[in-house]
């Protein structure tokens, strides 16, 4: 049985790429050395997977920020307003591309970033394409040719990987819209493409790997029509190049049939997350097309149960013979770290637990293993495993609650009441989101102590004093719901997967989020308990040195679900509401410490969707029943915030109605309130604070620029719902901007209270 991959983690082992862009940014480096650097670390993994035994190596995977930006490049979809720097940077590809990445602040000019969103349902963030009417396109990098010849002078069966073209139009957005219709720039677009894939022909490609995750979504008919007509003209223009097309993440579903009769050789299914769809896809499969077996999970770290792949694999052999098959990782491994080996010396993963798990190198393993499993007849026989982290005290716990566990006790109307009446706030309240400056002392003394170069009395003194200092600057400024500032947290996931039981963590377990910024989910393999409190001590400090209501800060379930590697033995709505209760039960010992406000913060509420509509209500049922768990076991004089930072309601407002929290923040400076919409049009019932200034940047808000906003948010919400604060945490700022900023907003709901 052949095999193939469909991408390799190119953030490097040590985080080799990371640190070169970061070095190349800041000066310490040249050009020439950054791509001399990517140019070692894609040796390392082409021959890495050849050696593993890897047949069909993927190239075109790397990259030096994101792959649907090379793709931009090499369309020469820039936008017209980057066209300076080009000029200024003496006509170098790279620099022009980390200004479509990063934004460009230099040489007089100060261009913003693309736009950036969350790839699919994956937590990495690609760049958005731009397009404009009557846009042509042509040939401008040459990154996929380069690196193919790279991989052919190495002696590497090398296959191209390319974002087709369609997902590349729907992911991206036109710039005017209403204005006309993205398809219209269909023909252009595939021009080019034909002369790519003509040009990889020529230079001895005898496959190339397309990827359209779009296929695994709903389509219109105008995409279906646009899918038809594309892979026509790609398979008639180069009919020697085998056109691997590859869905990922989900069921081709109602696109199956679709999918089949595109005239591509070698059709990729994701039969991790979707193996019921393989059914399906043998029975109409038409006579020449292959099919390409993604059996290896790309999404997560478990090792491959070889007895499910090998009855997957096995139904296909007996419908269509091993010929027309190919094994594969279901999807690219970029959403997988390197390699587990780099872990060894973790002595903080269990040894049983790390047995169970597999990075990108091992799954490569597996792949060609279940590749030899395969072609022999005998069955293998795997040791079954028994649960690891089980605790019944948590089953037991989760069986026993009831409706009223989800419900607060009185409606918010009556909430609202006994809230103001205690807390006796001010219209126009103000509050932050939680963070303060996580500046280079705070993270000196972290490490310091990670370390062991200072004792832990020494840095519950240092934190102590952060954490002070950042509650006199906000009494001095005059907010009016203060927090504790988050010193003691270096991620707001990570902090309560160390402090919960059934969580484990790795050392080297990176995955790239966007950029050069990588991220390492914790890992949850058993059910999850809380052994002890897990804030009440830095907030109950943080309440004793001031008058003024201290917010209590938490991360919800769903976002601790959503940004770990997650176990699989178990539905995740499960996983979820053991995380919930958790929550819940530091909620109580919150409000029972005298924190009497208590924020539960959801930023992956949405990135949790489904990729089709009809997964969405299931989902959205159980997860606002997992934040409502976590949020209602207070009395009604409890205040529960919660807050989210993005700024697409309006498919998913009724589900956050229904989360019933007291108050919500919400980002909306950038898009001037109009995100507001939603909450106008649906009646938003409970308060809202939409942020009046972005945290992205040092920029300070002039107070009349927020008044003015806050002026066009009372046009959508009765104003006796609104709460004043920033767009997000504040975290990534520093003191000078971030004291001028408050001030300046303190002082705009001064102006809005007369
Ligand atoms: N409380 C967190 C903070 O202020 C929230 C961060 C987030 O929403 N991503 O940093
Ligand atoms: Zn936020």
């Amino acid at each position: 049985m052949r095999n193939h991959n469909l991408g390799y983690p190119r953030i490097g082992n040590l985080r080799e790429t990371k640190k070169a862009c970061e070095q190349y940014w800041a000066g310490k480096i040249t050009v020439e050395q950054l791509l001399q650097e990517s140019k070692n670390l894609r040796k390392q993994n082409l021959l890495l997977q050849k050696q593993l035994g890897i047949e069909l190596i993927p190239v075109n995977d790397f990259s030096l920020y994101d792959q649907v930006l090379d793709m931009s490049l090499m369309l020469n979809n820039i936008p017209e307003r980057y066209r300076p720097v080009f000029k200024l940077s003496g006509y170098t590809e790279t620099e022009i591309y980390f200004a479509m990445a990063r934004g460009y602040q230099k040489n007089g000019l100060d261009i913003p970033a693309m736009e950036m969103t969350k790839w699919m349902d994956t937590n990495y963030h690609y760049i958005v394409p731009e397009f404009e009417p009557n846009q042509n396109f042509k040939l401008f990098s040459h990154k996929v040719f380069d690196e193919f010849l790279e991989a052919k002078e190495l002696g590497v069966n090398a296959k191209p990987v390319l974002l087709g073209p369609i997902s590349y139009l729907l992911l991206g957005k036109e710039k005017k819209e209403g204005y006309f219709n993205r398809f219209d720039l269909l023909d252009s677009l595939l021009d080019v493409y034909v002369k790519i894939l003509q040009k990889l022909s020529s230079m001895g490609a005898k496959y190339i790997q397309l990827d359209e995750p779009c296929l695994v979504t709903d389509l219109s008919a105008e995409s279906r029509q646009a899918y038809v007509k594309a892979y026509n003209k790609l398979k008639k223009s180069a009919p020697q190049l085998s056109i691997i097309l590859a869905s990922y993440f989900g069921s081709l579903d109602d696109n199956t049939q679709l999918a089949l009769s595109l005239p591509v050789d070698v059709l990729h299914l994701d039969l991790c997350r979707a193996p019921e769809q393989l059914d399906t896809v043998l029975d109409t499969i038409p006579d020449k097309l292959e099919l390409s077996l993604g059996i290896i999970d790309g999404r997560n770290i478990w090792i491959n149960n070889y007895n499910q792949s090998l009855a997957l694999i096995n139904k296909a052999k007996a419908k269509i013979g091993e010929d027309r098959l190919w094994l594969a990782p279901s999807c690219s491994l970029l959403h997988v770290p390197c390699d587990l080996d780099l872990e060894d010396k973790n002595a903080n993963l269990p040894k049983e637990l790390k047995h169970r798990m597999s990075f990108a190198k091992q799954k490569l393993i597996e792949l060609t293993e279940l590749c030899l499993l395969s072609s022999s007849s005998n069955n293998v026989v795997e040791p079954s495993l028994s649960p690891l982290g089980v605790n019944p005290e948590v089953k037991k716990k989760l069986a026993r609650l009831k409706e009223t566990h989800f419900e607060r006790k009185s409606p918010f109307g009556i909430r609202k009441q006994v809230q103001q009446a205690k807390f006796k706030l001010p219209a126009y309240a103000t509050t932050t989101i939680g963070s303060f400056p996580q500046t280079k002392e705070v993270r000196a003394t972290r490490a310091k102590f990670r370390k062991g170069e200072i004792t832990a009395e020494e840095y519950d003194k240092a934190l102590k004093e952060f954490t002070k200092h950042c509650i006199d600057v906000q009494e001095e400024i005059g907010l009016d719901v203060l927090v504790h500032g988050e010193f003691e947290r270096t991620d707001m996931v990570e902090y309560f997967g160390e402090k919960l039981d059934g969580f484990a963590f790795t050392t080297n377990g990176w995955v790239q989020s966007y950029g050069s910024r990588c991220v390492k989910p914790p890992v949850i393999f058993g059910d999850i308990s809380r052994p002890t409190a897990m804030t009440v001590y830095w907030s109950k400090y943080a309440q004793s040195l001031t008058e003024k209501p201290m917010k209590g800060m938490l991360t919800g379930p769903i976002t601790i679900l959503q940004w770990s590697f997650v176990r699989t033995d178990q539905p995740r709505s499960e996983t979820a509401f053991q995380i919930a209760l958790a929550i819940r039960e530091e909620v109580q010992d919150l409000e029972a410490a005298g924190i009497k406000v208590i924020q539960i913060d959801e930023p992956a509420l949405r990135e949790g969707l489904p990729l089709r509509r009809k997964g969405w209500k299931e989902y959205l049922d159980w997860a606002v029943k997992a934040f409502k768990l976590s949020a209602s076991g207070v009395s009604d004089e409890t205040q529960i915030h919660t807050h989210m930072c993005y700024a697409e309601f309006n498919d998913i407002i009724e589900a956050v109605a229904a989360l019933d929290a007291d108050v919500i923040t919400i980002e909306t400076a950038r898009s001037q309130m109009e995100l507001l919409d939603a909450f106008t049009r649906f009646k938003y019932p409970n308060s809202i604070g939409p942020g009046v200034y972005d945290i992205h940047s040092p920029r300070v808000p002039s107070v009349s620029e927020i008044v003015r906003l806050m002026e066009k948010a009372e046009e959508r919400i009765p104003s006796d719902q609104l709460w004043v604060n920033p767009d997000c945490g504040l975290k990534t700022r520093a003191w000078e901007e971030t004291k001028a900023s408050l001030q300046h907003m303190v002082q705009a709901a001064k102006i809005l209270r007369t």
